[in-house]
This record gives C-alpha cells, structure tokens and sequence, in this order.
C-alpha cells in the first residue's frame, strides 16, 4: 500500500529508484527524511503538479548513502536528505523548460537546476528547504553537466 503525502505524490514514487531496484538497495528514509520529502512535496512538487495540470514524473528523489554513491551523486546531496528530486522531462526540452520557468517565477526552492548527462538526458532538479531546517538559497543554475 503506498503512502500519499498530496494527492499526487506518495511516499513511495520518492524513494523509487532503478538502480536500488537492481542492486538490491532498500533505500529507505527516516523520519526526518520524510519530513523533508513532505515539505518539498507540498511546497514545490505538489504546486508545480496542480499548475502543469499533468503527470509529473520524479527519476530520482530521496537516495540512502550507498545509492546516492553508485548513482554518483555529490557527496553532500541534497537527495540524501530527501530535499530534492530530480524530475524527468522524457527528452521533452521545452516541457521541461516550461516546469523550470514555473518553478523559478511561482514556487519556493533553494535551488534549481537545469541538468544534463553526457548523453544528452536533460532533468530538472529542484531541491527546498523548510524554514525550521534551513534557509533556501533561491540559486538557479541553468546548464549544468553531471559528470
Ligand atoms: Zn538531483
């Protein structure tokens, strides 16, 4: 049974991931996790969803150590502290403009990052921090290469 934090995302949708999947990773939050998944879910991902009016599709939210590792993430990720997701745009450049200018002139977040692989995969990865944890840094950094 998944867990909905809105009525468009759950629990479940944010901590799914391919590569856990194949590595046999449990990849599983604790309470402060969810508690920022919760605040990102509701501030950012939730809004941006109500405002596109369409399915949106999160390639990678929370991440535990080991698979924040394997899928070479930066050592102080926001994803290992289920502040960020990344969300996949399926190769559809200016819906995924579309999702990043939404969420730079409408919503909260502490950064935003247009970013892209080697291979040319292009994904917004948007990251938020809630006031009791933190302060948001509003940075937006508009083509970034993950090496
Ligand atoms: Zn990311």
């Amino acid at each position: 049974m998944d867990t909905n934090i809105t009525m468009h995302f759950t629990i479940e949708e944010l901590c799914a991931s391919k590569t856990a999947d194949k590595l046999g990773i449990a990849n599983k939050p604790n309470t402060q996790q969810i508690i920022n998944l919760v605040y990102l879910t509701a501030y950012v991902l939730e809004p941006l969803r109500l405002a596109m009016n369409e399915p949106i599709t999160i390639s990678s939210g929370f991440r535990c150590q080991l698979l924040n590792q394997k899928v070479g993430g930066v050592r102080n990720s926001q994803h290992l502290k289920g502040q960020a997701a990344d969300i996949c745009i399926k190769g559809d450049l200016n819906k995924g403009k579309k999702y990043f200018d939404y969420i730079r002139y409408h919503l909260p977040f502490d950064q935003l990052i247009w970013e892209h692989d080697k291979n040319g995969t292009y994904w917004v990865h948007v990251s938020y921090v809630y006031r009791d944890f933190g302060k948001n840094r509003h940075q937006v950094i508009d083509n970034l290469e993950k090496k």
